[in-house]
């Protein structure tokens, strides 16, 4: 099949677009669906030290090949990376993210569940027997990322998160009927380091084949994490992927309603505080809090 816009050889179809696209012409539509991401967000200000989000997966290795040439010339941006090691047995070896990293001449901030907190998650997984691992897991990275951010003078941390993720991410929410957490998902709250997905505007099949075109890798995003059975999470992805055949542009559309959400809980979120022992957003009781001293305590 030929390149829509120069009749080179395609090497991707766009169901939502119609269009064939070269590798030239494909990177450079990948790419200004990212700047467009980061134009309309305001995401990148002058003095900003940005640090992505590395696990050594595809989209945050993916995102840290975008931003470093997208800053390459910029001196008043700044551009590390932060990886955590959860402490999870055959999953995210830390050291494949810091040779990503060190391949591009950026600097990566190593840090792990153990260190911080003595304890790591598959200790968590097989104490605490939940159902829900994740809910632990999430809560102690954030917090953790949140704690280095501040720590070096980040302003912002970037997530390879993509448009996969944006409208699952909205489904679940809708599906679970939690109104809270379509309002606040992306939430701006004064105190914490904001966070930012330059790839949300892109669909996981290409962020997986620009990181391909891009970066090459021994072990490089092979390894699944064995908590990841998210039931409902699974079927919402299945269920898309069949819809998306014949809808091609439903995902755009969760992830527009999920952005008009977004902005509605901007006033929502004006009712939300920080912790003023751990620096996190709360409203009430602090759920980073809880989680922080539950995992302390029964690691002591
Ligand atoms: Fe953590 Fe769950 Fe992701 Fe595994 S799947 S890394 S437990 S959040």
């Amino acid at each position: 099949m030929q390149c829509t816009r120069c009749r080179n050889h395609a090497i991707i179809f766009q169901q939502y677009s119609g269009l064939h696209l070269c590798r030239q012409h494909f990177v450079a539509d990948f790419e200004a669906k990212a700047k467009r991401a980061i134009r309309t967000h305001r995401w990148m200000e002058s003095n900003d030290h940005i640090a992505v989000g590395l696990s050594g997966g595809g989209a945050g290795s993916a995102l840290l090949f975008f931003l470093k040439a997208l800053t390459s010339e910029r001196r008043d941006i700044t551009l590390s990376a932060i990886t955590v090691d959860e402490g999870i047995a055959g999953y995210r070896d830390p050291s494949v993210a810091v040779k990503v990293a060190h391949s591009l001449g950026v600097r990566c901030v190593v840090a792990s569940f153990r260190d911080e907190y003595g304890t790591g998650m598959d200790e968590i997984a097989a104490e605490k027997k939940t159902s829900a691992p994740c809910l632990y897991c999430r809560v102690l990275r954030r917090s953790l990322m949140n704690r280095i951010a501040r720590g070096q003078g980040i302003t912002k941390l970037a997530l390879g998160y993509t448009l996969d993720d944006e409208a699952e991410g909205v489904l679940v929410g809708m599906v679970q009927g939690d109104a809270e957490c379509l309002l606040l998902r992306h939430r701006k709250i004064p105190g914490t380091v904001p966070w930012i997905r330059p790839f949300m505007y892109i669909p996981e099949p290409e962020v997986a084949l620009y990181a391909r075109i891009h970066l090459h890798h021994e072990g490089f995003g092979q390894e699944r994490c064995p908590y990841a059975h998210d039931a409902l999470r699974g079927d919402i992805k299945s269920m898309l992927d069949g819809y998306t055949l014949r809808h091609p542009s439903a995902r755009y559309s969760l992830a527009r309603i999920g952005e008009r959400l977004a902005e509605a809980g901007e006033t929502v979120a004006a009712g939300i505080g920080t912790c003023e022992r751990c620096g996190e957003p709360c409203s009430g009781g602090c759920e980073n809090c809880r989680i922080l001293m539950e995992v302390r305590g029964s690691a002591a």
